[in-house]
This record gives structure tokens, C-alpha cells and sequence, in this order.
């Protein structure tokens, strides 16, 4: 098969997240995370008890210090032994830190690569069985994004997130546990200082849910957009900052700064006091006022003041990490989410018991198809495209024309009737049989980044040089590419670098006609070409022809005024069908077409 993705393609970077709606909404909103990370379940437990007793760990050094202060304060210069035992402790406490810490991230580590890797594969195996209509409605934004951003933000929670979080709620316990063994007054004097950056973290947080949402979903649109924007580059230059994707682009961009903007006006002032309840300067400011004062009362010891000033002012340092541990979990969770509903996607249903078509002729039989389930873009079409013959499919732009021929390889399933090759049903046929009966070209050539040779042999993997060269002479494209600085083994890039439009064209046809797929669907090239090029085009049209059922999505009527069958479509229905004089004896829309058109080439 050859294909190449359809202008159209470009045309939808916002419709994504309607396009999957559907499937995902029977899935539970949350606990994707958890439900994905289910096989490293124990890993991700034992590296949690690891971090914790790490961090449990990680305090000792601490209080050890606050420990020899009081000794020494208590009985200077008579506590040896046990200020050397405290020094053992802490050097102890120091040792064991480490270790977990390493062994933590070592197992977090692990179990990150081990589900990310598990997970790459599911969805490119998930995407490798979804019909391509779900690729035309997406656009590669989103193929990005699961790629990518979504399992990036996944390894965020397993590898670190994960870990911070659990060390940062041990430390507070066990920090707060010493403290109140010390002094519970005091204890409660450092902890409520921190204790109100929860509670106005809690508060700027109020609304973190619905911009976080509005936030990521304008990340999205970003990246959709950035990716056909790129795609469409050659478009947009054209059309300079006026082109509808460079303004495509824009309002995604202004939407996501509006959105950010939303979020900062909303929060500024609870974040920034949250945030300095949480500074150790806060802590220090509280701790020391309050300890100075019971002190001088007497109700304090001073050796008890100093753990204060050792341990409580180690607190706030936790729970900043916590904060962004637990933002990353969010986004996490989000990650999760997209994944999961593009895993939800429904594949194309493979047959049960698959049936060979027999012969290659086409045949729609009261082919009726919705995209939304509410109207009709194709009604009871029926037409029969015998071996050996050219249909075009012609009409106004929206008719269906695209939509017809979509439902020949599947990209979508009908939603009534039926589409045959040799008599069987589409649907009976094992996809891969069925794209390799066919090839498909369409306007917007895709080329690989890979040298002209393989660009042509995709359409026959293994096909040895002879037989690329002789499809390349068929296609009238063997000279270009013999003038090329290394002949078929120039490199060319995604767009097909040097090689003018209808010279892409033809590097298209060659790959088609290298197949040898008996079926030929093609969407004729809207823009048009110069005449050289374009009678080029047309001889190798004609040579990919022979023999073959050839279905042309036809938007110049002069070109395929020699098709043995021309179906005109009106807004979903079969408006005419007959050949090119017949049809202009009938007079009708067909007639009216090509008086437009040959009044536009006059
Ligand atoms: P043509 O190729 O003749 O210009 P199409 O087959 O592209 O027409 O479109 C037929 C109708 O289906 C139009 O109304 C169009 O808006 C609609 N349509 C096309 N593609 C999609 C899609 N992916 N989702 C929803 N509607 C679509």
C-alpha cells in the first residue's frame, strides 16, 4: 500500500478530544493512574517504604544535634561517651539516608522504565490497529502527545514524584514527634506556622482542578497546532500571517496565556502567603520569639530552644517538595488519563472468520454513512466500479467525494449497506489484506525522510533496484530523479525537499504502481500544476491504471472527462452517474460543473 495523509488532515488540530469522547466516557474519570501502574504495583510500595525510611533516617542527624547541644548546654565538658554516641547515631542516621535514597530512586527507576516500556508498546500497537479515520480526525498532534508529553509526565510520578512525597510526609511525622516529645507548646507553635501554607495552598488550590484542566487541554491544542502548522509550513509562508493555521496557532497560544493569566489573577495572593508561612525564615521568626520568651519565663530550658532550632526549622524544607511532588502527581494523573482513553479508542474490528475477495472489481451497495450518528454525509449510494475501469467521483466540495472512497480501505465502517471488493464484504477482510490490495494516493504526498529508492519501495518492500528503476520510468519520474545530486540514493526529507509538486506526485505513483495493488484510489491534486507536470502526472495516472479498478476523487472535470463512469455527489446522494458526454447531454450539475470550470480555463 501507499498512502499519504489527506489535506484534510491538517484541517482538524482542535477535533481531537471530541473524536475520543465517546470511548472514554465509560471509563472511570479517576484512578487511570493507578489502574496503569497496577503491574509495578510492588515496586512502587517498596520504593516508597524505602524513601520513607530514608527520610526517617535522613532526621536522625538532626536531632542528634539537637541532642549533643543539650548535653553539652546540661554538663559541659562532662558528657563525653554520650556525645560520641549521638555522633555514632547521626553518622548512622546520615549512612542510612543515603542508602535508601539510592536504592529508592534505583527501584522507582526501575519500575519507570519497565511501565513506560510496557506502555510505548501498548499504544503503538494500539495505534497500529486503529482505524486510520481516527488518524485523519486527530492529527498527529495527539500521536505526539501520548508519545511523549503524556508518558513523560507519567515518569514524573513514578520516578520522583512518588518518592518526594512519601519522604516529605515521614519527615513531618517524625519530625513532629520529636518535637512534641520536647515541648508540646512549642511543637504547636512551629507546626502551625507551616500548617497555614496548607491551609492557603489550600485555598489557591480551590480551583487548581478546572485550570489545570483548561491549562492542559490548551497544551494540547498547542501542540496540535505546532504540528500542523509544521506540516503546513510550505501553506503558511504562502499565505503569510494571514494563513488560517498561523492563526490556528496564535489563538491556541493567546488561549493558553489566557488561561495561565485566569490562574495567576485568581491565586496570587494566597500563593504568596502560603508561601512564606512555608519559608524556614517564617519558622525561625515564630520559633525564636515564642522560645525566647518561655525561656525567659523559665518554662523553657535553653538546650530544648536549640532542638527547636535544629529540627523545626528542617520542617517547611519538606513540604515545598511535597507541594511539587503532588503537582506532579496531578499532571500524572492526567497523563494517565489521555493514555487510557487512547488505548479506549476502538480498534478496527478484524473479521472472525476472514473471507478473500474474489477478483478486484468495487462495488458500494446502499452505501449510507454518518460521522456523528445525527446526519448524513453519504446516503443509499449504490454504484458498481467494474476491473479494469476508472470511476471518478465528482461534485461540489463537501459532497462526500472524500468520504466515499475513505470507506474503500476503511477508513471508516459504513453505517449502512455495504462496500465489496470481488464480492466480499470490506469488513470480511483481514485489514492488512485489504490495505495491500489497495493503493492509496492522495493529495498531500507523503514522503519519508529516506533515501528516493526506499520512498518507492515501500510500496513493495524487498523489491530489488530493477524493478524501483522500471516503476519509476512507468511513473515518468526516472529522469528527475537521475538528476538528482545522488540519483535514487539522495536523501529527501519529510517534505520531499528538491522535488517540485507534480515531481512528488509522480514519486508516489511509481510507489503505487510498484505494488502492483490491483485497487487504485486517488485524490487528484486540487492544487493545479504546471502543464508539463501535469500531462506527466496524467501519463503515469494512466500507466498506474492499466488493468486495474482506479477510484479518482476528481476536482478538474478536463481530466478525467475520459472516465469510463463518472458518479457526480450532491450534499450525500448520488445526484448523477454516467459518462462525461451523457452526462453533459443531461444537463444537470454535471453539465453546470464544467461550464464553471471550462468558463475558469477560458
Ligand atoms: P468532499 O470530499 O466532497 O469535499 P467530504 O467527504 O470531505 O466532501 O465531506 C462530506 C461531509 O462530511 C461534509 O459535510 C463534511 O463537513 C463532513 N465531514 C468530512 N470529514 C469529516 C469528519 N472527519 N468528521 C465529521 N464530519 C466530516
Amino acid at each position: 500500500m501507499s498512502t499519504t495523509t489527506n489535506a484534510r488532515t491538517a484541517a482538524a488540530p482542535g477535533a481531537a478530544p471530541d473524536a475520543e469522547a465517546d470511548p472514554a466516557a465509560g471509563l472511570a474519570r479517576t484512578g487511570a493512574l493507578a489502574r496503569l501502574l497496577a503491574p509495578v504495583r510492588t515496586h512502587l510500595v517498596i520504593c516508597a517504604l524505602l524513601s520513607a525510611l530514608g527520610a526517617a533516617a535522613g532526621i536522625v542527624p538532626y536531632i542528634a544535634v539537637a541532642e549533643i547541644a543539650a548535653l553539652v548546654l546540661d554538663d559541659p565538658g562532662g558528657a563525653d561517651r554520650a556525645v560520641w554516641t549521638w555522633v555514632g547515631v547521626g553518622a548512622a542516621g546520615a549512612g542510612l539516608w543515603l542508602l535508601m535514597l539510592v536504592q529508592s530512586a534505583r527501584i522507582g527507576h526501575y519500575a519507570d522504565a519497565a511501565i513506560l516500556h510496557d506502555l510505548r508498546v501498548r499504544i503503538v500497537r494500539h495505534l497500529g490497529a486503529l482505524p486510520l479515520g481516527w488518524f485523519r480526525a486527530s492529527g498527529s498532534g495527539r500521536v505526539k502527545r501520548a508519545m511523549t508529553g503524556d508518558l513523560e509526565e507519567m515518569h514524573e510520578v513514578i520516578a520522583h514524584a512518588l518518592g518526594r512525597l512519601t519522604g516529605a510526609l515521614t519527615v513531618t511525622v517524625v519530625g513532629t514527634g520529636y518535637l512534641l516529645l520536647v515541648d508540646a507548646r512549642m511543637a504547636l507553635i512551629a507546626l502551625g506556622v507551616p500548617a497555614l501554607t496548607a491551609v492557603f495552598y489550600r485555598i489557591s488550590m480551590r480551583s487548581m482542578t478546572t485550570h489545570m484542566n483548561r491549562l492542559i487541554a490548551a497544551e494540547g491544542r498547542i501542540s496540535a497546532a505546532s504540528v500542523e502548522y509544521a506540516d503546513g509550513i510550505q501553506v503558511v509562508k504562502t499565505f503569510g500571517t494571514g494563513g488560517r493555521v498561523l492563526r490556528c496557532y496564535d489563538d491556541t497560544v493567546d488561549e493558553y496565556a489566557a488561561a495561565f493569566a485566569a490562574w495567576v489573577a485568581e491565586v496570587r495572593y494566597s500563593s504568596a502567603v502560603s508561601r512564606l508561612c512555608g519559608s524556614e525564615t517564617a519558622v525561625l521568626a515564630a520559633v525564636a520569639t515564642a522560645g525566647l520568651v518561655l525561656v525567659d519565663r523559665g518554662s523553657l530550658a535553653v538546650a530544648e530552644l536549640v532542638a527547636f532550632l535544629v529540627v523545626a526549622i528542617g520542617l517547611p524544607n519538606s513540604i515545598i517538595p511535597a507541594v511539587t511532588a503532588s503537582q506532579g502527581v496531578r499532571k500524572g494523573r492526567m497523563g494517565a488519563t489521555n493514555i487510557e482513553r487512547l488505548l479506549a479508542q476502538p480498534p478496527l474490528p478484524e473479521p472472525g472468520e476472514p473471507r478473500r475477495p474474489a477478483g478486484h472489481g468495487v462495488e458500494f451497495d446502499r452505501v449510507t454513512f454518518s460521522y456523528d450518528g445525527v446526519t448524513n454525509a453519504l446516503e443509499e449510494i449504490d454504484a458498481v466500479c467494474p476491473p479494469g475501469t476508472v470511476t471518478a467521483i465528482v461534485g461540489p466540495s463537501g459532497a462526500g467525494k472524500t468520504t466515499l472512497a475513505s470507506l474503500l480501505p476503511r477508513f471508516y465502517d459504513v453505517t449502512g449497506g455495504a462496500v465489496r471488493i470481488g464480492g466480499t464484504d470490506v469488513r470480511s477482510i483481514r485489514s492488512a489484506e485489504l490495505l495491500a490490495s489497495m493503493s492509496l494516493v492522495f493529495q498531500d504526498v507523503a514522503l519519508l525522510r529516506d533515501s528516493v529508492a526506499e520512498n518507492i519501495r515501500i510500496g513493495r518492500p524487498g523489491a530489488d533496484d530493477a524493478a524501483v528503476r522500471r516503476a519509476a520510468t512507468a511513473a515518468h519520474v526516472h529522469e528527475v530523479i537521475e538528476r538528482l545530486p545522488d540519483g535514487y540514493d539522495t536523501p529527501l526529507d519529510a517534505g520531499g525537499g528538491a522535488l517540485s509538486g507534480g515531481e512528488r506526485q509522480r514519486l508516489t505513483i511509481a510507489r503505487a504502481i510498484l505494488s502492483e495493488a490491483p485497487v487504485v484510489v486517488l485524490d487528484e491534486a486540487t492544487a493545479a500544476l504546471d502543464p508539463d507536470s501535469e500531462s506527466a502526472v496524467q501519463s503515469a495516472l494512466a500507466t498506474l491504471a492499466v488493468g486495474k479498478t482506479v477510484i479518482v476523487i476528481a476536482h478538474r472535470l478536463h481530466t478525467i472527462a475520459g472516465a469510463d463512469q463518472i458518479l457526480v455527489l450532491d450534499r450525500g446522494r448520488l445526484a448523477e452517474r454516467g459518462r462525461h458526454e451523457e452526462l453533459l447531454a443531461r444537463d444537470g450539475l454535471y453539465a453546470r460543473m464544467w461550464a464553471a470550470q471550462e468558463g475558469v480555463l477560458v
